[in-house]
Parts: structure tokens; C-alpha cells; sequence
């Protein structure tokens, strides 16, 4: 390839495709149907960029949004999205008023109640609230000793007209090893803590536990909605198995072109620390994309496909660059330089190339930060938005 035959195009990019979301999102459905879709968009959606794939997954059937902070919640609303929207995270300087008017469905573990019904009088307007229990998790939720009193409190301002409450929920804490039992407690406590709420008059839209493991391991889980994060993106929370295993598709795919191709000696060090020498002459390849843009800087020997060939980055991955030794066959000087070509890090896999999960064991962490990481230097580019 001679410099003028390069195809333009963008110097990196994650390329998101909303079809394979959209795929994802009917696949969860079709699983977890009769119960709802909770597309959980929260954190950018996972790095997809929460816009695009909120309407996304909508246009696929997706009955609610979730999201973390409510922040993330105005900003789907800001966007014009008016389906129902839920979050969860608060803390005693989150803006509830602008939630309630924003008209953003609200997780209660305890002390928001009284923060959120002071909105509610002021707004004269009733809130929507989730009661949450911590059935074994340990982190976000009322403890089993506290629900009662929760229970009680939020009727009684229910009955004030101050507030609405809409669903009880709860959040798995190993559902994606599926032999590990404490599933089976958290479930126990779960309908328990319905049962208590059911008593004392709860009269809820839905009860929510199911995350994307339990969407796909655990049909008990279901009640009558399921919040459905890691599966919409197309990702297996699961060590086992891989998304098409699981009949879905990866919606992100991370590419860039080579930077430099340049013929070294053996014994050339590559990277800080030099923690890496070529065994023999070699080519060494220059991938423009390092820790600045979310690649692990501790992921050395995670794969990227350059021109049909999955090579392992050598070296550190710096902030801005990272390096692929081609082997002793690339030889520049044999016309074979790799300059400008597309440079796959991850993406759908289907072809055999490097997926978001090689990423995740590279670096010993999980799918779901892999893609979640990837920085805003990266620009996202979108296949298949529908105009609106
Ligand atoms: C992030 C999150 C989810 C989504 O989990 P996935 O495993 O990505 O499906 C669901 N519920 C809560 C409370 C969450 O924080």
C-alpha cells in the first residue's frame, strides 16, 4: 500500500452500532419476557454514549432507563427522552427537586425519604419512588431491620399524597456464578421484604432484582421487570461463556490506524522501562491509542488486528501510544510496511478478531470496565441511528 491508496477515515474511533443494541435489547426481552426491560444507560452507557443508545434500546422495546446518578437521569430528559427513567445513587447534596420535576423515578434505601418528600411539599407535586433493600449485597439499600420502618414511612406520606411508590427492588451480588448459592438467599429475602411491604398495603408497578446474570441464569429472578445493563452492549457477564454463546453482539468496536512501521535490530527495547526487547530483527508497529484513551496501561500483551494478523502489544502502554512487534516477516524493507492501516483493538469478534473480553483478561478485570473506560478522545461514531 503506498501512502496515496490509504482510505480516508478517522484516526481512531469507537464505533458503536446501535442495531447490535438494538438485537441485545429484543434478545433480553425475549428472555426475560412476560417481565420489562430496564436498559440500565448509566456511565455513559457503559461508553456507548447514553443518548444514541437510550433511543436505541427504546426503539427495541426498552420499557424504562436506568441510571445511577440523577444527573445521568436530566440528562436523558435533556435530550427530550420522556419514557420513564430511575435512579438509584443519591447523596444528601443530590438535587431531588430537580428530579421531581424532571419527573425522574427515585431509589429510596432510607435517609433520601425525607429529603425527597421536602421536595415533594415544595413542588407540590407527589415524587415516584423505589424502596430498595439490601438483601445481601452490602451496599446501596435498606437492611432487613431498618424495611419495616421504611415500609411504614413511605405509606404514610403515600397516604399524605406526598409521594407515589412504584416499585420495591433489590441487586444481586453473584449472579454471574450461577452455582454460588447466596442467590438463592437474596431471592428469599427479596420476596420476604415484598411480602412485608404487600402487608402493609405496597401496591407496586414493579418489583425489580435481575441484572444481566440473572436475566440469563436465573429465570426466578425476573418479578416484573429486569434491569438489563451489560447485556444490551452485547457483553457475557459470565467467565464461560462468550456473547454468541449467548446470542448477543458487541456493540463497540475500538479501531485506529498505525502511527509508524519501522524495521529495528534485535534487541531493541520498546516502551518505558524497556521491559520488552526484540528477539530478533523485527518490525515494530506504533498503535496511537494508549492509557488516555482507556487501554490498561497494565494490559501489555492485549491483542489488536492489524491487516487480518492478531498481534500482542510488548512493552508498557504509555499514555498516548502503544506497540505491536509484527514479527520478523513484516519487514518494511520488504514493502510490507503497515503505516496507516486499520488497527483493531476490540470489536464484535465474529471475524476471529480481539474482543473487549481478551481486553478484560489482558488487564485482570471484567468486560464491563473495558468498555466503560474507553475516554472521550476517543470519538464515538454511530451505525444505524435512526433519524427522529
Ligand atoms: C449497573 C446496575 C445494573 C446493571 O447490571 P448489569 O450486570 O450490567 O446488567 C442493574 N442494577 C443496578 C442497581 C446497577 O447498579
Amino acid at each position: 500500500m503506498t501512502l496515496a491508496d490509504l482510505p480516508f477515515g478517522p484516526e481512531r474511533q469507537a464505533l458503536i452500532d446501535l442495531d447490535a443494541i438494538r438485537h441485545n435489547v429484543r434478545r433480553m426481552a425475549g428472555i426475560a419476557a412476560p417481565a420489562k426491560v430496564m436498559a440500565v444507560v448509566k456511565a455513559d452507557a457503559y461508553g456507548h454514549g447514553m443518548i444514541p443508545v437510550a433511543k436505541a434500546a427504546l426503539e427495541a422495546g426498552a420499557a424504562w432507563l436506568g441510571v445511577a446518578l440523577l444527573s445521568e437521569a436530566l440528562t436523558l430528559r435533556a435530550a427530550g427522552i420522556s419514557a420513564p427513567v430511575l435512579a438509584w445513587l443519591h447523596t444528601p447534596s443530590s438535587d431531588f427537586g430537580a428530579g421531581l420535576a424532571a419527573g425522574i423515578d427515585l431509589g429510596v434505601s432510607g435517609w433520601e425519604l425525607d429529603f425527597i418528600v421536602a421536595a415533594a411539599r415544595e413542588q407540590q407535586r407527589p415524587a415516584r419512588v423505589h424502596l430498595k433493600i439490601d438483601t445481601g449485597l452490602g451496599r446501596n439499600g435498606s437492611t432487613a431491620e431498618q424495611w419495616d420502618s421504611l415500609v411504614g414511612a413511605a405509606m404514610e406520606y403515600q397516604d399524605q399524597g406526598l409521594l407515589r411508590v412504584v416499585g420495591l427492588f433489590s441487586h444481586l451480588a453473584v449472579a454471574d456464578e450461577p452455582h454460588r448459592g447466596e442467590t438463592d438467599l437474596q431471592l428469599q429475602r427479596f420476596r420476604e421484604a415484598v411480602a412485608v411491604a404487600e402487608d402493609a398495603g405496597v401496591d407496586v408497578e414493579v418489583r425489580h432484582l435481575a441484572n444481566t446474570p440473572g436475566i440469563l441464569s436465573r429465570p426466578d429472578t425476573h418479578f416484573d421487570m429486569v434491569r438489563a445493563g451489560l447485556g444490551i452492549y452485547g457483553l457475557s457477564p459470565f467467565s464461560g461463556q462468550n456473547s454468541a454463546d449467548l446470542g448477543l453482539r458487541p456493540a463497540m468496536t475500538v479501531k485506529t490506524r498505525v502511527a509508524q512501521c519501522k524495521d529495528v535490530p534485535a534487541g531493541q527495547g520498546v516502551s518505558y522501562g524497556l521491559n520488552y526487547r526484540t528477539p530478533a530483527a523485527s518490525t515494530l508497529a506504533l498503535i496511537p491509542l494508549g492509557y488516555a484513551d482507556g487501554i490498561p496501561r497494565v494490559a501489555t500483551g492485549g491483542p489488536v488486528r492489524i491487516a487480518g494478523i492478531t498481534y500482542p502489544v510488548v512493552g508498557r502502554i504509555a499514555m498516548d501510544q502503544m506497540v505491536v512487534d509484527l514479527g520478523p516477516g513484516a519487514s518494511v524493507a520488504d514493502g510490507a510496511s503497515v503505516l496507516g492501516a486499520e488497527a483493531v483493538v476490540f470489536g464484535p469478534g465474529d471475524d476471529g478478531g480481539p474482543t473487549a473480553d481478551d481486553w478484560a483478561a489482558a488487564a485482570g478485570t471484567i468486560n464491563y470496565e473495558i468498555v466503560t473506560r474507553i475516554s472521550g478522545r476517543v470519538p464515538r461514531v454511530y451505525l444505524h441511528e435512526r433519524a427522529t
